[in-house]
């Protein structure tokens, strides 16, 4: 082991020690720390600066009770969660995720990525995360919004325009955003409309917001393909997840001329040999609140319903996780390199898990991180603040030119810094490097906070 590596590791070793229990953001640190051996060997004043330990601890971890009455008058209890990780680069910024599995490891892992994310994009922005173990699955709208008033009547005293801007994740969609931005202006008495992003159009949210994550990863998709003088017209897809950025991956796919033949859900996935018929699969995500399942009745013969197994098993050209963190594992891996697939690219936040993008890199998989290639809804988000800020509202097409151009700037930087490290098309070393450069400079311009 070099004395660089062996630095790295005593580092990796302290955060494991200092932040037991966390395997999600252990998980997260080890990824990025697996880039840095050549930019300490060629920049060893980012270690002497204590950079790296600064960038693991969060500047603020902000833990609370969330007491809500539920339709029956039975008082419950949620925990929740904002940590505000680094804000040498802007504002805090970063979704609230409201599902049973959160806790402060996965608010951590979230928040690490975002630094390094939100680097990426270009924009002033600083990295943080938030979220709940609540479970809006099966809730009331009533529900739904007592839980969300609750939260905020805690959350909006650490928040603000130049402090901490919140938006949507896992769980936290158009209507949570509208309940939280409610009450904030409630108890604040400002319509501060840059305190929250993901808004609703009519009340300070920014057209493609809500497209904006999916449509950037198939962007970055684009681009990759671009790059081996290919494109998307003809490929089959698969999509796992029918939330949020599931559902707008797919109508972009669609719109370049892909063909998104599988997508899923935590109750199993769907496969449609003919392409998912989106309209049909908003209605019942959107309107009813549905399932997979039902897509699959409602379509009829040119769909079918799986409940067990995995959706990684459906022969594809390209894959794009979009649901959960390590939702595609070595197994899953084996199986798309086996069907031929040669690009994975992450819609969803650390769905791959490490041995998985080890395997897919072997074998000649091109493989995009989360951290470069869903960047498009944070970018998005800094939009919707720069619209805030300045009482503008633009266009459709031209908030969608800038989200494009965006993720060109993104792939372009993952693929340039590679290059400059000596590992051309790693999008994973290229992704790390040149977003934890950005946000290292200007830690050491602002000096030891
Ligand atoms: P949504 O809540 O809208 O959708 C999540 C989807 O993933 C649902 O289909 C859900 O199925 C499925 N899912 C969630 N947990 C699991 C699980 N444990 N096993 C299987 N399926 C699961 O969330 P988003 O689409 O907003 O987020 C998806 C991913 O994208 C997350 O990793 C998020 O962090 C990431 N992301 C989101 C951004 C955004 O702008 N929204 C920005 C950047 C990243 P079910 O309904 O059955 O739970």
């Amino acid at each position: 082991m070099s004395k660089v590596d062996e630095k790295v590791q005593a580092l990796y070793d302290e955060v494991v020690t200092r932040n037991p229990g966390e395997s999600e953001f252990h998980q997260a640190v080890r990824e990025v720390f697996d880039s840095l051996g050549p930019v300490l060997a060629k920049h060893p004043h980012y270690a002497d600066a204590g950079i790296i330990e600064r960038l693991c601890e969060p500047e603020r971890q902000i833990i609370f009770r969330v007491p809500w009455v539920d339709d029956a008058g039975r008082v419950r209890i949620n925990r929740g969660f904002r940590v505000e990780f680094n804000s040498a680069l802007g504002p805090y910024k970063g979704g609230l995720r409201f599902h049973p599995s959160v806790y402060l490891g996965v608010v951590k892992f979230l928040g690490f990525e975002q630094i390094f994310k939100n680097a990426l994009t270009g924009l002033p922005i600083g990295g943080g995360k938030g979220g709940s173990d609540f479970d809006p699955k099966g809730r009331s709208d009533g529900e739904v919004m007592r839980f969300s008033q609750s939260f905020m009547t805690e959350l909006y005293r650490h928040i603000g325009e130049y402090t901490d801007v919140p938006a949507g994740d896992i769980g936290v969609g158009g209507r949570e955003i509208g309940y939280l931005f409610g009450q904030y202006k409630r108890i604040t008495n400002r319509y501060e409309s840059g305190v929250l992003t993901g808004k609703g159009l009519s009340w300070g949210g920014s057209q493609v917001r809500t497209e904006a994550t999916g449509y950037g990863v198939v962007f970055f998709v684009r681009e990759m393909l671009r790059a081996r003088g290919e494109d998307l017209d003809g490929k089959r897809v698969v999509v796992s997840g029918s939330g949020n950025v599931a559902l707008y991956a797919i109508e972009k796919i669609h719109q370049l001329g892909g063909r998104v033949v599988a997508c899923s859900d935590s109750g199993g996935y769907v496969v449609d040999d003919e392409g998912i018929d989106l309209d049909l699969l908003k209605e019942i995500k959107d309107v009813h609140r549905g399932r997979v399942a039902d897509y699959a009745q409602k379509r009829g013969t040119t769909a079918h319903f799986i409940s067990s197994g995995s959706i990684w098993d459906v022969p594809t050209d390209i894959a794009i996780p979009c649901a959960t963190q390590n939702e595609l594992n070595s197994d899953d891996a084996a199986s798309l390199i086996r069907q031929g697939c040669t690009i994975v690219a992450e819609g969803a936040n650390m769905p791959t898990t490490p041995d998985a993008i080890n395997a897919l890199a072997s074998s000649g998989v091109l493989f995009a991180p989360g951290k470069a290639a869903n960047a498009g809804g944070v970018a998005t988000s800094a939009l919707e603040m720069q619209q805030n800020a300045s009482r503008d509202s633009w266009s459709f097409d031209y908030t969608e030119t800038r989200l494009a151009d965006i993720m060109r700037g993104i792939h372009e930087n993952c693929l340039r810094t590679a290059a400059e490290y000596g590992l051309p098309g790693d999008y994973v070393l290229g992704a790390n490097i040149a977003g934890f450069t950005h946000v290292a400079d200007a830690m050491l311009a602002l000096g030891v906070i």
